[in-house]
């Protein structure tokens, strides 16, 4: 009901929608755009989840929405005030990290050998100036260490104990590793590995079967990467995205999200934040190609999106889904899964948040 009321403020394709009673939102970018500049805002995204409907009971389901809308006026609050998009991005992320519902900082999911890696990336979009960390598993808030990365160091991106080194010189708050675990990323973990045993025992049986590369055949049920788009009232876009991975990961991995122009990008026209299957999500460049479609192709951004989404990735099929603002802060929000927690807030300070279709 609360979702529905939302949506309704949304713009004018949504209003079509609601003069004939609550429908739900849709996955494609195209519907949502709420059409000519709307000026200063933020867009945030919690993970994109599978193809197979998230079943949350209504506890889960408020608790991703009180979790969204609070992100989005925390970004709000700092941009209202004037405060620059990158400032906008990292309070609305540092507020998801810290919230053990999304796969991001505590709650993050577990590798294959039942620790938290993490990813994190914050881009300024004019500029250019990038930062990004992987691996990381004792940063309290990656994407902190991600800023400092690009603001404070000669580099763009660090891994692993270097990254945290750079942490203790930065003074960015480390925590004991156990912070970050929870009962359902260790549940996920247990579920991912019997579904893997499954899997090489009916290969051993059937020795020539191909192996499944696409990501909808997946069982990862506790998707949850967080992001967010926000551009100021300078007028300068950035972009910030931030992840635990994928459940039983190899040590070591590193996904999409701290690979710039893949979960990641912005630029002074377009600002992207991905989430889904990081390999494919790496293999086709995708937050760049979006942006690339804004600025080279003459696309909108959210036909930009939607092109990626559905025309490219779904095909293959690759779940996942981004979310995106242009300068004139017109929107994207797509999606191929079942669900994608996710919401937009304008300069009237009012969050609109969705969770599924
Ligand atoms: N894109 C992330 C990764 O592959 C995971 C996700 O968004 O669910 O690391």
């Amino acid at each position: 009901m609360r979702t529905a009321m939302l949506v309704c403020l949304l713009g004018s394709a949504a209003l079509a929608a609601c003069a004939t009673g609550p429908a739900p939102a849709p996955a494609s970018s195209a519907a949502q755009d709420p059409g000519p500049r709307v000026e200063w805002g933020l867009v945030i995204h919690g993970g994109a989840g599978s193809r197979t409907p998230p079943g949350w009971n209504a506890e889960q389901r408020a608790a991703r929405e009180a979790a969204v809308a609070g992100a989005l006026r925390a970004g709000h609050a700092v941009l209202a005030a004037g405060g620059s998009s990158l400032d906008a991005v990292q309070a609305a992320i540092v507020l998801l990290e810290d919230d053990s519902t999304f796969n991001a900082g505590r709650g993050a999911v577990l590798n294959a050998e039942g620790r938290n890696e993490l990813d994190a990336a914050i881009m300024d979009g004019p500029a250019l100036r990038v930062g990004a960390v992987a691996g990381v598993q004792r940063v309290k808030n990656p994407i902190l260490l991600a800023r400092a990365v690009m603001e404070r160091s000669e580099h763009v991106m660090m891994i692993g104990d270097g990254a945290e080194q750079f942490a203790r010189l930065a003074d960015i708050e480390l925590v004991d590793p156990a912070y970050f675990r929870t009962q359902a990323a260790v549940n996920d973990l247990e579920r991912e590995k019997a579904s893997e045993r499954r899997k090489r025992d009916s290969a051993a049986a059937a020795p020539r079967a191909p192996p499944e590369e696409s990501s909808a055949a997946r069982i990862n049920s506790h998707y949850g990467t967080v992001g967010a788009v926000a551009l100021d009232r300078q007028g300068r876009l950035a972009a910030g995205t931030s992840t635990g991975g994928r459940t039983n990961k190899r040590y070591g991995r590193v996904g999409d999200v701290p690979i710039i122009g893949a979960g990641t990008y912005a630029n002074a026209d377009c600002g992207i934040s991905a989430t889904g299957h990081g390999e494919w999500f790496i293999r086709y460049t995708v937050a760049r190609d979006i942006c690339v479609g804004v600025q080279y192709r003459g696309q909108t951004i959210a036909a930009a999106a939607d092109s990626m989404m559905f025309r490219v990735l779904d095909p293959i099929p690759v779940d996942g889904g981004v979310v995106g603002m242009d300068r004139q802060g017109r929107i994207a929000m797509a999606f191929n899964t079942a669900s994608m927690p996710r919401g937009y807030i304008g300069p009237d300070g009012a969050p609109k948040v969705w969770l599924t279709r």
